[in-house]
């Protein structure tokens, strides 16, 4: 029996995205090869990568003017190739958790970075607001899903320099109006495909800007100018991720997907509330993540902690141990989590409350 995966990444797939993924790894489309076997320079991965570039553009509607690109790295290499490609002399940047404040330790080898609003103040439990963001700055840097905090940016700001956002860990939960942001990027491994792969959605003209010397690898140029394959590109989780892309599709898209995410983290927060042994660790509402839940035990019931660990365990279910930097319990409830996963964790908090 399959586990019911709270994992926060990487993370569940959709079964489709699984399963299709391994018969092309034993034999592509039929041709006698596996999708392991082959050149990336060859017409089979070619269909493969330019139909999944064209998938996203027309699930996030991305308007002309911008490049899709599968990149190594992970988000991680983001963090220094955002500030190497734009950044003159100044950056800014809203701190909202741990993967901020590693981006922000990245632009400072670049130059001046103007941390414009911090949540540290509060083990980073909210989204800050009311500041200003400098309008000499390159760009501005933020966050939309904080995934170890359970806090999301759910709205496309509006700011009078370029956007640069992370979201490594909310892409396609929702539509995004790509128009308002420079760059959006983000790992796959937690909404997307496997570990492996990047995705990087960029506005051409954003470029051409710095002075430095970029290295020709970590120049977006290059891989603009070579649609992603100036090297190898990670074949695999590419192949994996067209699937999932196509899974998205048939669901009916991202508009359908906000719907199904909102009754999937509402039922969750709503369990939270109303049971007397759990309390929730994000107070504003609006500030809520609707991939990754985060909760607590209330305070005269912390003693249970390790109890309903086990118990959640007991009933076939893994990843609900919450980071350690926020402690309790974290339910990552991603795309591809069936509503039905999210009944039987709320199933079991009711259970377990009546033992108590
Ligand atoms: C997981 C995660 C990262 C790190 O991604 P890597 O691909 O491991 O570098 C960065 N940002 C956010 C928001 C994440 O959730």
């Amino acid at each position: 029996m399959k586990k019911h995966n709270f994992y926060a990444g990487p993370s569940i797939l959709p079964d489709f995205t699984i399963e299709e993924t391994a018969k092309g790894v034993k034999n592509l489309d039929n041709i006698g090869l596996s999708v392991m076997e082959i050149s990336h320079r060859s017409k089979e991965f070619t269909a493969i990568i330019q139909e999944a570039q064209q998938l996203f553009k027309e699930l996030l509607n991305i308007p002309d003017g911008y490049s899709v690109l599968f990149l190594g790295g992970g988000a991680s290499l983001q963090f220094c190739m955002v500030p190497y490609n734009l950044m003159n002399k100044k950056s800014a940047y809203l701190n909202t958790g741990s993967w901020a404040t590693k981006a922000i330790k990245e632009a400072h080898l670049f130059g001046e970075v103007d941390e414009v609003g911090s949540s540290k103040d509060k083990n980073f439990n909210y989204i800050p607001r009311g500041y200003t963001v400098p309008a000499d700055a390159d760009y501005f840097h933020i966050t939309t899903n904080n995934t170890i905090y359970g806090t999301e940016i759910r709205e496309d700001y509006d700011v009078n320099i370029p956007l640069v956002a992370d979201m490594s860990s909310d892409i396609f939960s929702r539509p995004v109006d790509v128009s308002k942001y420079a760059i959006i990027y983000g790992g796959a491994q937690k909404n997307l495909a496997p570990a492996g792969v990047t995705f990087v959605i960029i506005k051409n003209d954003i470029l051409g800007n710095v002075d430095r010397q970029i290295p020709t690898m970590l120049d977006y140029n290059t891989h603009i100018k070579k649609e992603s394959l100036f090297n190898t590109p990670p074949v695999l989780p590419i192949y994996a991720a067209l699937h999932t892309l196509r899974w998205l599709k048939n669901m009916g898209g991202v508009k359908e997907m906000e719907k199904i995410n909102l009754e999937k983290a509402n039922m969750l927060y709503e369990e939270i509330e109303r049971n007397k042994l759990f309390q929730g660790t994000v107070p504003n509402k609006e500030d809520r993540s609707i991939m990754n839940v985060t909760f607590v035990m209330n305070d005269e019931y912390q003693e249970l902690e390790k109890e309903f660990l086990n118990f959640a365990t007991e009933h076939n279910m893994v990843g609900v141990k919450g980071h350690r930097s926020v402690g309790g319990f974290r339910a990552s409830i991603y795309n591809a989590m069936p509503k039905e996963s999210v009944e039987a964790l709320i199933a079991i908090m009711q259970d377990f409350e009546k033992k108590h």
